[in-house]
Formats: structure tokens, sequence, C-alpha cells
């Protein structure tokens, strides 16, 4: 039987949430699917091996009726009553659900009428004109549907790097009990921390890379080896990626290291520039003169070069070389710079809009004294507009602030901000009235709903925000979601204009799948001197951990501690707030 992973059980569990949404089953139900992918997809180990080890509990969101069906699933390979509930179904529809924007009833519509085996019939009926006859769909969803299959073959075997990279590290980590593995290093795009990645390459340095590579062979998560040679090996682990390692001497360690971690772009520069000075680069070393020098790393390649060393995730071609060459490379923000997150969810029954977090104000309090911070910012969601009045909002903000203000009054050893992230509305209005407004210490305001509007709307909505004297932050500001959704247009030069005259700082948000701002604009916001703050957006005290895949982003975005507002010491900081 083939090994199930992670993967094929959330898309398991969210077909079988399409069939009931399809079906206009239970409502419960259809969430506790939703809910049940959801957390599979989030988890760090393989769910197959919690359950051999009897810890399939450690996974939140599962209840007792789905793990019955896990066990079933892992036992026999199906599972009977899911087979029921999809038995009049067409199975294209299941597939469709995998395409971005693709909703269950929408996919079930086009497989049943259409009669499509699969996405390449799908592909065929949009490109033949023939989903336009169906009633409710037009020119325009063959236009969308066309574009979001070639979104979705785009994204076939990419990750984000949130998932990519703690699988990394578990090997790096693995690696090394092997005592002839000197330096194990992720190469590529993992290296560069790119906001997704393929498949992963590991650098090792060895004078034995026979017992390296046995090692390798062993790693508890490999599922099948590719192929093993005296210096490289290819592995795909359990949960289906593909691992890639390179084995190479010591003394030629910098140059493999250098080569392997691109970009491709930076490389071609680089060697370029190395040519004008007579010399050549490979993954060996820089021939010049006749003579091939080694580099046991690449500070020493870099320096060869008669340039500063540059940082992994500066290597993009965008001026990095020029920079490197007059010594005026960036002094690049670290995790360790960061003073405080203010973009924390927690469980407090505020009746939001969206998601509450799992841990409670003061679960997060106490993750924040942990991190060493100096300061948290509590923020959960705005009340639901749709389900109470403007006085319900108020009175419900009310009664979370003298919670708060009761947990400051215990707490000496760390500052703690009381914010809500509020809604920018589809109509530019904010989901919290003015006297709400008036009892926080600030807000994130952020859009939740309607990412598609017109660029100029878009623009708008985060323009009027900026403007409100209430809102200190723009949560997430694109609202990318990695390899589900793009961005939402905006023209962002206006934006960082206001940002800067209404003293708005934009976010750069360390949720797995948004790392939002993207690291591009990251780099323009700096130079129209927009401040800029890195949050976690945590819904569980764990998350609070992601902070530095949000640090990488504002690397890659040359951004140094002074351009990141929670940089700052608190006493600052919180002069931002006024408080
Ligand atoms: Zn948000
Ligand atoms: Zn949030």
């Amino acid at each position: 039987m083939k090994y199930i992973t992670n993967k094929d059980i959330a898309r398991l569990f969210y077909s079988i949430a399409a069939a009931y949404t399809v079906k206009n089953g239970d409502r419960f139900k259809i969430v506790a699917y939703e809910k049940a992918a959801d957390s599979t997809e989030k988890a760090t180990s393989e769910l197959k091996d919690l359950w051999e080890e009897g810890n399939l509990d450690s996974v939140p969101g599962i209840g007792k009726g789905i793990k019955g069906h896990l066990d079933e699933l892992f036992k026999t390979g199906k599972v009977k009553h899911f087979e029921e509930i999809k038995k009049d179904l067409p199975p294209a529809m299941f597939d469709f659900l995998d395409i971005p924007g693709m909703g269950p009833k929408t996919a079930y519509i086009l497989a049943s009428k259409l009669k499509l085996k699969n996405i390449a019939d799908l592909e065929n009926a949009a490109r033949n004109g023939k989903i336009r006859k169906l009633a409710g769909f037009g020119e325009k969803s063959e236009t969308e549907i066309l574009a979001s299959i070639s979104q979705f073959k785009q994204k076939v075997n990419r990750y984000p790097l949130t998932f990519a990279f703690p699988v990394a590290e578990r090997i790096v980590n693995y690696l090394k009990q092997e005592r002839y593995c000197y330096e194990a290093i992720p190469l590529g795009s993992l290296r560069r921390m790119v906001a997704t990645v393929g498949d992963i390459d590991i650098a090792v340095s060895s004078d034995n890379p026979q017992k390296v590579i046995e090692h390798f062979k062993k790693f508890k998560e490999n599922a099948r080896i590719l192929g093993a040679g005296p210096m490289a090996s290819s592995v795909v682990l359990k949960n289906g990626m593909q691992i890639d390692l390179k084995v190479l001497a010591q003394d030629s360690f910098g140059a493999l290291l250098q080569h392997f971690t691109g970009s491709k772009n930076h490389n071609i520069a680089l060697r370029e520039y190395a040519l004008k000075k007579g010399m050549s680069l490979s993954e060996h070393g820089i021939k010049f003169h006749g003579k091939i020098y080694k580099f046991k790393d690449e500070k020493s390649f870099y320096k060869f070069l008669g340039m500063e060393y540059i940082e992994p995730e500066l290597r993009e071609d965008s001026g990095e070389i020029e920079a490197a060459l007059k010594s005026k490379l960036p002094n690049l923000v670290k995790i360790g710079d960061i003073k405080g997150d203010i973009h924390l969810h927690s469980s407090y029954p505020i009746e939001p809009s969206h998601d509450l977090g799992t841990g409670s104000l003061e679960a997060i309090v106490k993750k924040g004294k942990e991190l060493g911070y100096e300061y948290v910012g509590l923020s959960d969601h705005s009340p639901s507009v749709s389900n109470h009045s403007k006085q319900q909002i108020v009175d419900l903000i009310k009664r979370r602030t003298e919670v708060i203000e009761q947990i400051k009054a215990s707490e000496k050893d760390i500052r703690i901000l009381n914010l809500l992230e509020i809604d920018v509305l589809a109509n530019g209005e904010l989901s919290v009235p003015e006297e709400g407004l008036k009892l926080l210490d600030g807000s994130l305001a952020g859009i939740h709903s309607s990412h598609n509007q017109p660029r100029e709307l878009i623009t708008k909505r985060i323009l009027k925000a900026c403007e409100s004297p209430y809102v200190n932050v723009i949560s997430h500001p694109t609202n990318r979601l990695l390899l589900q959704r793009d961005s939402s247009d905006a023209n962002w030069q206006e934006v960082f204009k206001v940002c800067v005259k209404t003293n708005t700082m934009l976010e750069i948000n360390a949720w797995p799948n948004r790392l939002d701002l993207p690291d591009i604009l990251v780099k323009e916001a700096i130079g129209a001197k927009v401040k800029l703050i890195i949050n976690t957006d945590a819904h569980d005290t764990a998350q609070m951990d992601n902070m530095e895949f949000g640090v990488s982003v504002a690397r890659r975005g040359w951004a140094e501690g002074k351009d990141i507002a929670n940089t700052l010491p608190w006493l600052e900081f919180s002069k931002i707030f006024g408080v």
C-alpha cells in the first residue's frame, strides 16, 4: 500500500467537505472536515507516523469521528463512509478543487454538465467556448478558469518556504549526527529564503562522503531512494518532497555553496564581472592565470573577487554586486533585533468576523516573555459587523479592554498594547465605530474581503485606512496567499506616500502562507521611507515562533534594523501609539 501523506489526507478531507457542500449537507460537518484538512496541512509530523505511535491525539482539530475514519484509512487504504458520500458525484470535480479559486459547487457543475474527466478536459472545454454555454457562466469565466489552471500548473511541486524550512532543518540536524558531516547547509531558493521553494538541495562538507550518504539513506522520513553515487544522493520523503544531497571536501566547500545557492541571475552577473578581471568561476573554485583557487567558505570566495560578502537573501542581481564592490551593502535586520510582536490573535470571545486564536490573552503575554520581547500587542479581529449593532461592537470592546487593563496592571516584565485588527470593509469603512477605536491603544487595519476589487478601489480602501488617526498599521497589505491567491492590485507608490504622510506602518506579515508585504515591495517601501513592522499574525502561541520568516522577507527586501519599527525599544516604540 502506498504511503499516505498529510497532503493526501488533507485533500481527502477537503473532498469530503466539498461533497457535503454540493449536497447541501450539514454545515457543522462541512466546517469539521475543512478544519481537519487545515490542521493536517499544518501538522509538522506525518499523521500516519503519529497514528503508528498512538499519538494522533496530538493533532488539534481532528475529532473522534474523523479519527475513527483515519484509523480505517491507515489500516485498509480507504474509508467506506467517504466512498459512500462521494459515490454519486463525478470524480473529476475533486481534482478541480486543486485549481485556485475553484469552489465545490462550480467544480461539480462543470464536471457533471460537461462530463469532464480531468483538468486537461476542463482546459479544452474553456478553450473551445463550451463553458460559456452553461447557465451562470460566460466568456469571462472561461478566461478566469484558464488563468487559474496556468497558476495551478506553476505551483505543482512548489512549497511555501515555511513548509520546506522545517523539513530541511530536520534533515540537517539528522545529518549532523554523523561525525563525518562537518557542515550541512541547504542550497538554492531555500537558502535565499524565497517565499516559495521547489525541491530541497543540501550541501555537506565531509572527507568521508560514503559515510554521510549511507547515513542519509537511513533518514526515517525517507520513502524511496532515487539514486546514490559516491558524492551525491537523491531521495523522496514520505511527504512527497525530493531531497538532493551533494557532498564535497572541506577545502572547496565555499565555491560549491556559492555556486548552488544561486540565484541564477546573481551568478550570471558575478561571472560577467569576474570575466572582466580575467577570472572564471565554477562550483570548484575560481580559475585565475591558469590556476584553480579553492575556497573553504563563501567569505573568502567573495573576498577573492574584491567585494564584501553578500548574504544569500540578497543574491538576486538587484544591485547587490555593485553595492558589495563599494562596501555599501545594507546591514540587514536580524531576528535578534526584534523586540516585540503586535499582531497576535487570542481566544478571547469577542465574537469576531474571522478566526479566533487558540491561546488566551495571558498565554500570549507569557509566550512574549519567553521570546524575550519588551512588548506584545493583543490584536484580535474586531467583532463582526454583520451580527452586531455599533453599540454592541463598542460594548464588546469595552469588556475586552477591561480584561486587558487588568492583565497590564499585573505585568511588570513586558508591556502590552490593547489593539484590534479591524476590517477595511468593501466600501472602505472601518469595521469599528470611532467610539470603539478610542478605547484602544491603536489598531491594525486589514482587507479581509473583496480582495479582487479593481486597483483603484483597493488603493482607496488602503488610503482611507491610513488616513484614520486610529490606524497604526496596515496588516498583510497585498492579501496574497502563497500558491493560492494572488496579491490585490493597488497603486503602491501612492500608498507609500500616504503611509509616510500619515505615519502609518506597513506590515511584513510572517504568517506561513502570507509573507506579505512581498520582498520586492519591501525594498520599494524602504526606498520611499515607509516604516515597516514585522508581525507573526499568530493564531496560536506556537506560531509566534514564525517571526524568523518575516525577518527573512525583510532581509530579502534589503531592510536594516532602522527600517523596522519593532526593533525599537519600548520607550521609543510606545511613542508611535501615544501610550
Ligand atoms: Zn488579517
Ligand atoms: Zn490577523
